[in-house]
């Protein structure tokens, strides 16, 4: 069970990731987790990676996959996982298709921008300040909605406007993985 999950920033992704964890018991692949640890070492990546994350910026896809590629080598992920980070430009998913880093579903997650930007700035994660918040969305459009318009046809498309419980959205999620795993 390999699941990557799709929308931009603030639209839940790691919210439903840890709920997936959970029904599938398989890891939560988290690139944005492995960048703010990296981004805590005093080396010249972790000074790169920080330089990005301060300023809304992808980091460098070869960092990223790098440190992904060492997370998926590990035991543990040989049953499936939730990616969540990844891919994020159609440069990553050229890379993934290349190494062969799978998928069995691809969860898009789509949430208006209004929503996002309220969800961000109640968050306050370090990154999470108007201007960076700004920079993360436009960032985002240009990078990432290549990439969901790429997976329009396998999509699993979750409409989150705000107001829903999120108990809810996850039943749901989980529901659509189940039925679209027993089609295939
Ligand atoms: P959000 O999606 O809410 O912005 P994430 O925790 O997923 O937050 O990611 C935080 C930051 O980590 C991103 O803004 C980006 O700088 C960096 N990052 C995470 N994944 C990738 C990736 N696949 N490629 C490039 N940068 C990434």
């Amino acid at each position: 069970m390999r699941i990557v999950m799709l929308g931009g920033p603030g639209s839940g992704k790691s919210t439903y990731s840890k709920f997936l964890t959970k029904e599938f018991n398989i890891p939560h692949v988290y690139t944005g987790d492995m960048m703010r640890d990296l981004a805590q070492q005093d080396t010249p990546t972790g000074r790169k990676v920080k330089s990005a994350l301060d300023k809304g910026e992808f980091v460098d896809t070869k960092i990223v996959l790098d440190t992904l590629k060492k997370r998926l080598s590990r035991k543990d992920t040989e049953r499936g996982y939730v990616l969540d980070g990844f891919p994020r430009s159609m440069e990553q998913v050229k890379e993934m298709e290349e190494r062969t880093i799978g998928y069995d579903h691809v969860i898009y997650l789509d949430v208006a921008e209004k929503e996002v930007i309220r969800r961000l700035t109640s968050r306050g994660r370090a990154d999470d300040k108007p201007e960076i918040i700004k920079n993360r969305i436009k960032v985002y459009k240009k990078q990432t909605q290549p990439v969901v318009d790429y997976y329009r046809d396998k999509l699993i498309k979750i409409k989150a406007v705000g107001g829903e419980e999120i108990e809810d959205i996850a039943t749901d999620i989980i529901k659509q993985i189940k039925d679209k795993d027993e089609r295939i």
